[in-house]
């Protein structure tokens, strides 16, 4: 990207079309359409990001992989989109993702499966799945995509490429397809660290659109990267414990690169992660429950039934959307239904403020925080046999969007099968500029 940024126009759109048609002859199913000479010429003059199906483009399609948008277009751009035009870039290319943002694996498509591009046989992770194999494939240079429990840095971590996600309010909200309000962020998948700054400070800034953007100072962290600060990385020994043979090796190979490189380690604890999972999956259902009551089939994409206005919402949602975001509907609905909602979703809300009085205890002593991102490397397509296993690969992650902090994923090592191995820095709320230096030092 960094590159990519001093090119003149005619080089611009060289690039462009050299890129298209490497999309073309790709067979990893990253972009979830194949773009047209039209597309290349007429609807993007910068350089080529690729987007994420959940983020609105004006005149693109716009379906969060899912049959219930299929065909609606959108009528603006996301700020993240009029930000990256002023900056010289531009929206180039759709990418798959798992409908409607929920999951971790990019397979709740309904353009069906992406591959990852290291080994066919395996997922690319999710649910920004097509964004970080479209970088991770060459196939884009860098891509946006969405995080609501890990869904930039789990498939960045699995594809080997560099994810990240800022702090909560950091980057609007605004155009962007709602799946849990209070824990969605927007963030780069980027080749590198520092593409993954570059881009960051290009999408971020406060918003008037976006009632939750924080209205702080917004210093660009780029000019000011440093790879040579000596930083406190914290541990979490009892998170490390649970995850796969190869995980615990690059995270021990990582902890002694940063003590050799003079960093000081300390050792903490942390909530049960039973505890954070079942949080996350309460407060995210029940926000995406209320989110997801707009596809009624009245005021966007596909109506379905013949029957009035109640066969309307049943036909349109039964056919529109999948088994996993109906699955997550119904049991938002349920916690937030009268009689359960002080048993599991204030409950929920109680155990998120324990969550964040831990990080914050933990940030008295450290500027960091090392983690897995995931328990294992990329697992084979088919893996996860219940939505609850495939929730339980994400405990890693969901934390860090329950207390809203920033956090970088990043390839450390690669597994016996050579299957990359990513790890987190997770940071303090609106210290990007740490998280991007710890990153760079590990890189
Ligand atoms: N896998 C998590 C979920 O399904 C996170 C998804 C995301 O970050 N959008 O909710």
């Amino acid at each position: 990207l960094k590159e990519a940024l001093k090119l003149n126009s005619d080089e611009i759109k060289k690039l462009k079309e050299e890129l298209a048609s490497k999309i073309k002859e790709s067979n990893i199913g990253a972009y979830v359409e194949q773009l047209t000479n039209t597309d290349i010429t007429d609807s993007c003059n910068g350089v080529p990001i690729a987007i994420k199906d959940n983020i609105n483009v004006k005149n693109w399609e716009i379906t969060c992989s899912s049959n219930i948008l299929k065909g609606y277009k959108s009528p603006y751009n996301a700020t993240v989109i009029n930000k990256l035009e002023e900056a010289g870039l531009c929206a180039f290319g759709r990418t798959n993702m798992d409908e409607f943002a929920m999951g971790s694996s990019t397979e709740s498509s309904c353009y069906g499966k992406t591959l990852n591009p290291i080994d066919n046989t395996k997922v690319p992770g999710g649910s920004s799945g097509g964004s970080a194999a479209a970088v991770a494939g060459g196939i884009a240079i860098a891509a946006l995509g969405t995080d609501t429990g890990g869904s930039i840095r789990q498939p960045a971590a699995y594809c080997g490429v560099v994810g990240m996600k800022p702090t909560y309010g950091r980057v609007s909200r605004y155009g962007i397809t709602a799946y849990s309000s209070s824990l969605d962020q927007c963030g780069p998948i980027t080749q590198n660290v520092e593409d993954a700054a570059i881009l960051y400070d290009i999408i971020s800034g406060n918003d008037p659109m976006d009632s939750t953007s924080a209205n702080v100072d917004y210093p660009a962290v780029t000019p000011n990267l440093n790879a040579d600060r000596k930083l406190t990385i914290a541990v979490i020994d009892s998170f490390v414990e649970q995850a796969s043979p190869a995980i615990q090796e690059g995270y021990k190979k990582a902890i002694k690169a940063f003590e050799d490189a003079g960093h000081t380690i300390v050792h903490k604890n942390m909530l049960d992660t039973d505890k954070i999972l079942s949080s996350y999956y309460i407060v995210a259902t029940a926000e995406a429950s209320a989110n997801l009551s707009r596809f009624d089939g009245v005021r966007y994409g596909n109506r379905k039934g013949e029957g009035g206005l109640k066969d309307m919402y049943t036909q349109t949602k039964s056919q529109g959307f999948g088994e996993e975001v109906q699955k997550r509907i119904m049991l938002g609905s349920f916690v937030l239904s009268s009689g359960y909602y002080d048993a599991y979703y204030i409950k929920a809300q109680k155990v998120r403020h324990l969550i964040k009085d831990e990080y914050e205890t933990i940030f008295k002593d450290a500027d960091l925080i090392l983690s897995p991102v995931a328990p294992t490397t990329a697992p084979e397509f088919g893996s996860f046999k219940t939505s609850l296993e495939m929730y339980l690969s994400d405990i890693y992650t969901i934390s860090v969007n329950l207390a809203g902090l920033p956090a970088i994923s990043l390839p450390v090592s690669k597994d016996e099968n050579g299957m990359p191995v990513g790890l987190q820095l997770i940071g303090k709320a609106y210290d990007e500029q740490t998280v991007f230096d710890g990153a760079l030092a590990l890189e």
